[in-house]
């Protein structure tokens, strides 16, 4: 067992112990989880009284339900998304985004195949891998679709939503997959991802994180404990890219059903904008609006004008009325300037 462990690096910062298991290097039981991490489970059952978590940040059984001979995605015909595949409590494909849930097809529509397949792990897939596994042992799942924790259970799986939860004492918690996050758009993942297992790491005995990207920066900082390496290195990124705390960042997301009149609302927001920034020439102010990364969910289209300015409040002065007045246009601030 010693030999798949990269390194085991016991009392850093937080008393309790953090191991990286590296998943190019290992046996991995159905593709789901590592041979070691399902024998140190098994002790943890059989010589304890500790309970297990399997962290996990997604939903559903699959990512996406795909056919393996044309390589067709199903997506959500509201959204521009993979829809995810759900067994629990029935088996369908879900649009995280609008809830539109259709039945799992058997057959692909467009090369008639049936090698039909859900790709990319997701909790409910774990959830029933640990069932058949250990047949005899209470599993809880938690997420948004499962919320109550069972109090008898041993080995609990669930996303974020579970590290909300008490859970009893932690023998061993597992970090699964923590890389399959980073691809989330937002500009403090690394931030999220990192809060999160260090919380994980804190509330149980040993800490393993499985994964394909053992060297990734992130997951050595969490690895070594070294908070000063992460601060310093996210610090340095935003600041090259100008996003809080160097900056104030705002986004503005305009929907409509019909593109024409969602263009016209966004020239003129876009207009407002740059004449207020016109005003404060010499400082850093930046508005984009790309028509290209337009996205569809439920039935509209939405286009994002992302504002980065040191001085966001007062750029945004002018379109607060359309805001406040216009049901199509939401502001969401992320941060601003404190730096
Ligand atoms: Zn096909
Ligand atoms: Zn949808």
């Amino acid at each position: 067992m010693m030999s798949i462990i990269l390194q085991n690096l016991s009392r850093v910062n937080l008393s309790n112990q953090i191991t990286v298991i590296d998943r190019n290097l290992v046996p991995l039981r159905l593709g789901i989880l590592s041979v070691a991490t399902l024998e140190q489970m098994t002790e943890i059952l059989t010589e304890t009284s500790e309970n297990i978590l399997i962290y996990l940040n997604r939903r559903g059984a699959y990512k996406a339900y795909i056919c393996k001979d044309c390589s067709h995605t199903w997506k959500c015909p509201h959204c521009d998304v993979a829809m995810t595949l759900h067994t629990s409590p029935k088996s369908q494909l879900l649009c995280h985004h609008c809830h539109t849930s259709l039945p799992v097809p058997e057959t692909c529509p467009h090369c008639h195949g049936h090698k039909l397949s859900g790709i990319g792990i997701a909790v409910q897939s774990v959830e029933q891998f640990l069932r058949n596994e250990f047949p005899t042992v209470e599993i809880c799942r938690l997420d948004r679709d499962q919320k109550n924790v069972v109090a008898t259970a041993r080995i609990f799986i669930g996303t974020e939503y579970a590290l909300r939860h008490h859970i009893g004492k932690i023998g061993v918690a597992i970090a699964l997959l923590p890389e399959s996050e980073l691809n989330i758009p937002e500009f403090d993942i690394e931030e999220r991802v990192y809060t999160n297992i260090r919380a994980l790491w804190s509330i149980s005995k040993h800490c393993l994180i499985e994964t394909h990207t053992p060297k990734l920066p992130l997951i050595q900082d969490i690895l070594h404990g070294n908070y000063k390496s992460f601060l310093t290195r996210t610090l340095a990124e935003r600041k090259q890219y100008q996003y809080p705390p160097y900056a104030g960042l705002a986004y503005i997301r305009v929907k409509h059903k019909n593109i024409a009149t969602l263009e016209d609302i966004c020239a003129k927001i876009n207009n407002k904008l740059k004449l207020e920034i016109d005003k404060h020439e010499g400082t850093s102010n930046q508005v984009l609006y790309d028509r290209s990364v337009r996205l569809k969910r439920a039935g509209e289209y939405i286009d994002t004008i992302m504002i980065r300015s040191p001085l966001l409040l007062q750029i945004l002065e002018p379109i607060q009325k359309e805001v406040l007045r216009n049901r199509s246009v939401e502001l969401m601030i992320r941060g601003e300037k404190i730096l």
